[in-house]
């Protein structure tokens, strides 16, 4: 008698599984292939399980290198660009990181193994609360996620190492400068909310501050003000 094949075997529970595993690895190459070469952000992308942060019809495509659909019209973004901001950042162990636009919670899963502290901004207050869930049941427990404007920062929780900025605007919100220590780096996707957009790195010192156009990219915009409706 022939032996049964391993789709045979398994259950359609251990299949989903093996399929997941395969896509994990198949995840990873495509990050190195696109040019993250930091250890430790492929790490970091390796741990985080995506498939928690994504809706659950896309469970299925939470290893593929795209943006998802999440709640109130918004997106988690493309693993890739996760990949890239965060390296871009210069991430160190001891750093305190803001990031303006939770969404999900994935970017700010990512940034919490690579440093000490996290504090995350979302304007929704569904997905604040979705996103401090998944981060809490996954034990990541040195992310704060604060429902309200991003355009106004944390003072009180500044000054920041690094900031990141995962919708786009028109320009650096001014408050958020001046939240950045001095040496520190922040990124942000600049351009019209339809238009062209670039990442921007700034690197900010005694001197003044220093801009550099990193890779174009398409995000959802920073919207002025908390969401009052969710
Ligand atoms: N980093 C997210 C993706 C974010 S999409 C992830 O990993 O899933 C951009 C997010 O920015 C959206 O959730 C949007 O609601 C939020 N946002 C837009 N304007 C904002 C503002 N002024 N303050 C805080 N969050 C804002």
């Amino acid at each position: 008698m022939a032996k049964p094949t391993a789709d045979e075997r398994d259950g359609p529970g251990e299949r989903a599984e093996a399929n997941r595993e395969n896509s994990r690895m198949e995840f990873l190459l495509t990050l190195k292939r696109r040019g993250i070469g930091d250890r430790a952000v492929l790490r970091a992308m390796d741990e985080v399980p995506r498939d928690r942060f994504v809706e659950p019809a896309f469970t299925d495509s939470a290893y593929v290198d795209q943006a998802l659909p999440i709640a109130c019209g918004q997106t988690i973004s493309q693993p890739y660009v996760v990949a890239y901001m965060t390296e871009q950042l210069g991430l160190r162990p001891q750093h305190k990181v803001l990031e303006i636009g939770t969404g999900s919670g994935y970017q700010a899963a990512v940034l919490s193994r690579l440093v000490r502290e996290v504090v995350s901004i979302e304007r929704y207050r569904t997905l604040a609360d979705r996103a401090k869930e998944t981060l809490a049941s996954l034990g990541y427990d040195n992310v704060t996620v604060i429902a309200g404007d991003g355009f106004a920062g944390a003072p009180d929780r500044a000054p920041f190492d690094r900031i990141i900025v995962t919708a786009a605007a028109e320009q650096p919100p001014p408050a958020l400068l001046e939240q950045l220590a001095t040496d520190g780096v922040m990124l942000i996707p600049l351009g019209p909310q339809n238009g062209p957009q670039n990442i921007v790195r700034l690197t900010k010192s005694l001197t003044g501050t220093v801009r550099e156009t990193l890779i174009p990219v398409r995000f959802v915009p920073l919207l002025p003000g908390r969401a009052l409706e969710l």
